[in-house]
């Protein structure tokens, strides 16, 4: 197995390289490395529409659609550089959930309206799936939708809805007919979020944000033709939804910058005469939290070269999606211990924007945003599909259980 890049491929990383150094704006980056979550719709728009000027806007979109033709390792190259750069990852229910949907079962009139503006950064999107009483088991949600004349009229409610507030649009599922097994009966609607009848809810989060919603839809009318290809098939589109970005949910190019993070702090920080980093005990956990990283690597690599072959591809994700998750929360918890009781003083923050106290001048400059980071880290083993139901999957799939 060789594990260098072709001299084509580092010659492509070194022009996604040069590209962040003279286009992403130090300011911008130095926010996102500090890592206020979430961040300030301005600098999401911003930075999509600095992406979206250079043919960069959505990599894994058919190049007609704005996309590119790059290689899984291209991409690759430029998550690593985009991370490396402090860039932002964020638009992911526009960009990587409801566009490719849209691109496999929406219509050309659909595909014309919604993409261009999501590509450019113009419109986001809020993904309304969970509900009370359906977040594993999502086939039980009760969300309905009736056709009345032209017009689908939705009543029910949805939970945990990321970004609806900041949203022009949500995709949801939404039962059509109760007279069939339950995933036969789901659709996938579109819905402007500021339709008569939406009413969202805040919910604070552990480290004080307020990203998530409940979402309630009373007498919530929508054109017909905001449906995505056929009722009841929404099942198979979410599902397709969910596959679409097999290796992303592994967290690979967040835990390797958080990891550096870790590093630089416990690097600063003093314990006696010596510095933490040095200390057996710390050193030795850094050490191999980073080989459980490598070795995701590897594995992100393996599954990337061979992204169509795989025998047991499902197993497969849902091993990265643990993996990567839990390796969220080790490489979070590093670097909170490592500040130790100065962590405490650091999550306190308001929109789009975290406070650090004068006296942190000396600290590195990630540190304000680190205490919220790891809070927010607890949440990766449950988004995207649980801890538990990823260990059912592999079970099931892998051993046949
Ligand atoms: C930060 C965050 C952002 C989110 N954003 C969105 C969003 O934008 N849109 C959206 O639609 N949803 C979103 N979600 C919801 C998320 O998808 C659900 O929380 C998740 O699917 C779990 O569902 P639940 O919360 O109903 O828990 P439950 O399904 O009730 O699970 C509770 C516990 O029981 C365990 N469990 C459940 N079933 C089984 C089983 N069969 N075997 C073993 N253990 C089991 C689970 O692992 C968990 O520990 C978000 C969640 C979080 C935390």
């Amino acid at each position: 197995m060789r594990f260098d890049f072709s001299p084509e491929d580092e010659a492509f990383r070194l022009e996604v390289r040069s590209f962040f150094q003279e286009h992403l704006p130090r300011d911008m980056a130095r926010r996102f490395h500090v890592g206020a979550h979430p961040p300030a719709r301005a600098d999401i728009r911003a930075f999509q529409a600095m992406l979206h000027a250079r043919g960069w806007g959505a990599p894994h979109w058919p190049v007609a659609w704005g996309g590119t033709d790059w290689s899984p390792l291209r991409k690759h190259i430029f998550m690593e550089e985009l991370y490396e750069a402090d860039g932002l990852d964020y638009s992911w229910q526009g960009l990587h959930m409801v566009a490719p949907v849209l691109i496999a079962f929406g219509s050309e009139a659909h595909k014309r309206r919604f993409l261009p503006p999501m590509i450019r950064g113009d419109e986001f999107w809020a993904q309304g799936f969970s509900e009370p009483g359906a977040g594993s088991d999502l086939a039980s949600l009760r969300t309905r939708a009736e056709l009345v004349g032209d017009e689908w009229v939705v009543n029910g409610q949805k939970i945990w809805t990321s970004d609806a507030r900041m949203s022009e649009w949500g995709f949801f599922l939404v039962r059509t007919d109760a007279g069939v097994k339950p995933q036969r009966g789901i659709s996938f609607l579109l819905i402007p979020m500021d339709t008569p009848g939406i009413t969202i809810r805040p919910i604070t989060s552990i480290e004080g944000g307020t990203g998530l919603n409940e979402v309630f839809l009373e007498n919530v009318r929508v054109p017909r033709g905001n449906l995505v290809g056929e009722a009841g098939m929404g099942w198979t589109y979410a599902k397709y939804l969910l596959e679409k970005e097999r290796t992303a949910s592994a967290f690979l190019y967040f835990n390797k910058r958080e990891l550096e993070k870790a590093r630089v702090i416990a690097a600063g920080v003093r314990v006696g005469a010596g510095r933490l980093i040095d200390r057996p005990e710390f050193s030795g956990r850094l050490a191999r939290v980073e080989v459980d990283v490598q070795a995701l690597e590897y594995s992100v690599l393996r599954v990337l070269s061979q992204e169509t072959s795989h025998r047991n591809l499902d197993a497969v994700v849902s091993a990265l999606k643990l993996r990567g998750s839990m390796l969220q929360q080790r490489v979070t918890d590093l670097q909170v211990d490592a500040m130790g009781l100065h962590a405490l003083r650091f999550w306190e923050h308001g929109e789009g924007e975290v406070i650090a106290p004068e006296q942190a001048a000396t600290w590195p400059e990630s540190v304000p945003g680190r205490t919220a980071g790891a809070l927010i880290a607890r949440a990766s083993t449950i988004y995207g599909g649980s801890q538990e139901i990823q260990k059912n999957i592999i079970a099931k799939l892998a051993f046949g259980l």
